[in-house]
């Protein structure tokens, strides 16, 4: 069976320049920490890639810490603002009396940290968004408190592909002199980011949605931001993560940055005329389809659709028989019955949010997968209509 993979914004495969620095890195074993060319070497290639980062974010200043994945550098960087000051005071109990300000539809790391730091004591805000996911500025100006320590906003959702209006949101987050978190891992890649230009203070991103491999992910914090470790030991990464570096995986972010920033920009061109091909066929053919998520400001990838009078999960099961990947919801939340936070956030109802399905196109995707998969979706939703008793 020939296998079509439309589910990039839960994880994506590896591109060829990325495998080949992976497999020429192979004996590349030096500890970044060791004195010695074993270590120099290692070393070397680090600093490169942390220079990468921030290359692709447009940072002219600021640290970059190499993390685990982007829930780990989402949770360093929320829980490590928490305990302020260089000396670190294991005060995750002190965020009583701290004001965090986030919105409904974050991705679970962000999300669960922020109730997480609730339990704790700190007072959490979580914005609401309107029917395409889109925060209102305004929204985020009124909710700030003289103790807001962070606001903490993705840049594009994971789910239905919203791009959040980020500059808008920096200008007031500098002029109330709040820190501005953003969590760009859907974002870096796909649209241009500039930390300088949006007011980003700490950003979040994650290799293995960017065609690198899983288990990476980095945190940029602007110079002026004091966090506390979430894990101690040794000295790597600045002090603010211990443990000896994934080198493998950091060598390998690095040269999917690389391709991000020679390819990107032309690459998603050509992945959003097909998206957009695939939203027409779909409609032509089929009655009560709706898109989840902004017509316009939106990933070039991201196409999120409910169909009227169908379960989600049964076209995804289906689909999935016929070797076509899509997602319902996001990857983290399926395998459990409950309707998506972000499509009940942006107004529908739990069963309206059931009936969706997320296609995410990404690098690789062809035109000739598209029409099959066009096809098939067609088909899918027609035999289940038929069965349908509504
Ligand atoms: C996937 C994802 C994450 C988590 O990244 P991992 O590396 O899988 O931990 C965080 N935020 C968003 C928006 C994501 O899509």
């Amino acid at each position: 069976m020939r296998l079509i993979y439309l589910d990039h914004n839960a994880t994506t495969p590896l591109r060829p320049e990325v495998k080949k620095v992976i497999t020429d890195s192979l004996d590349v074993f030096g500890n970044a920490s060791s004195l010695h060319p074993f270590g120099y070497e290692a070393k070397k290639r680090l600093e490169q890639v942390r220079k990468q980062v921030l290359d692709i974010i447009h940072a002219t200043e600021g640290q970059v810490v190499f993390t685990s994945s982007g829930s780990e550098a989402n949770n360093l960087a929320l829980k490590g603002l928490v305990c302020t000051g260089t000396q670190c005071r294991h005060t995750l109990c002190e965020s009583e009396g701290f004001h965090f300000i986030t919105t409904e539809v974050e991705h679970p790391s962000v999300y669960q940290t922020a109730s997480c730091l609730k339990h704790l004591g700190a007072d959490v805000t979580y914005l609401p968004v309107d029917s395409s996911g889109m925060l209102d500025p305004e929204t985020l100006e009124k909710s700030i408190q003289p103790n807001t320590v962070l606001i903490s906003i993705m840049i594009a959702n994971n789910e239905v592909g919203t791009i959040m209006p980020v500059k808008e949101l920096g200008l007031i987050a500098r002029k109330f002199g709040i820190p501005f978190h953003v969590d760009a891992v859907q974002a870096i890649g796909k649209v241009p980011v500039d930390v300088d230009e949006m007011n980003i203070d700490l950003l979040s991103l994650s290799g293995h949605k960017l065609n690198a491999p899983k288990g990476i992910g980095a945190l940029y914090a602007r110079q002026t931001m004091h966090l506390c470790p979430l894990i101690h030991g040794g000295h790597q990464e600045l002090n603010l993560r211990a443990g000896t570096e994934n080198t493998l995986g950091i060598f390998a972010l690095g040269a999917s940055l690389e391709a991000a920033m020679n390819h990107g920009p032309q690459e998603m061109e050509q992945i959003k005329k097909l998206r957009d091909q695939l939203h027409q066929k779909i409609c032509e053919k089929l009655d009560g389809v709706h898109l989840n998520g902004h017509p316009e400001q939106r990933l070039p990838g991201t196409l999120n659709l409910r169909f009227d009078k169908i379960d989600g999960a049964a076209i995804l099961e289906m689909l999935a028989m016929q070797g076509i990947a899509v997602s319902s919801g996001s990857a983290c939340s399926s395998g459990s019955d409950n309707p998506s936070h972000v499509l009940t956030a942006m107004g529908l109802t739990p069963e309206k949010a059931r009936s969706s399905i997320r296609i995410s196109l990404g690098y690789g995707n062809t035109e000739e997968e598209i029409n099959i998969a066009a096809k098939s979706i067609i088909d899918t939703v027609n035999k289940l209509r038929a069965l349908s008793p509504l």
